[in-house]
């Protein structure tokens, strides 16, 4: 099968796994989270207009809070500390 490309298949640019770990390690920060908390993050597809093709979504678990979801409209490799830290900030004035 050479030359196959399985479409399945995800493009990962290289660092992206590092990337990953640095954003969960942003916002183990943020939060204060505890090592009792889960931090997945992806990076998804986005179909909203305006947006670029691909969105970073956190999701942050804790043993006995509700989930917390944080989008943010970038690809993963472009998400830097201060677009948790917003994202942060608008999903605790969401909660008020
Ligand atoms: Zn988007």
């Amino acid at each position: 099968m050479r030359g196959f490309v399985n479409p399945l298949r995800q493009e990962r640019p290289s660092g992206f796994p590092q990337r990953a770990a640095l954003i969960k390690s942003w916002t183990r920060r943020a939060l204060q989270l505890g090592n009792d908390a889960v931090v997945s993050v992806n990076e998804l597809a986005c179909a909203q207009p305006g947006c670029p093709p691909r969105q970073s979504v956190i999701l942050v678990m804790t043993e006995g809070a509700s989930p917390i979801k944080l989008a943010i409209h970038k690809g993963l490799m472009d998400v830097v500390e201060a677009d948790i830290l917003a994202e942060i900030d608008a999903f605790r004035i969401s909660q008020q």
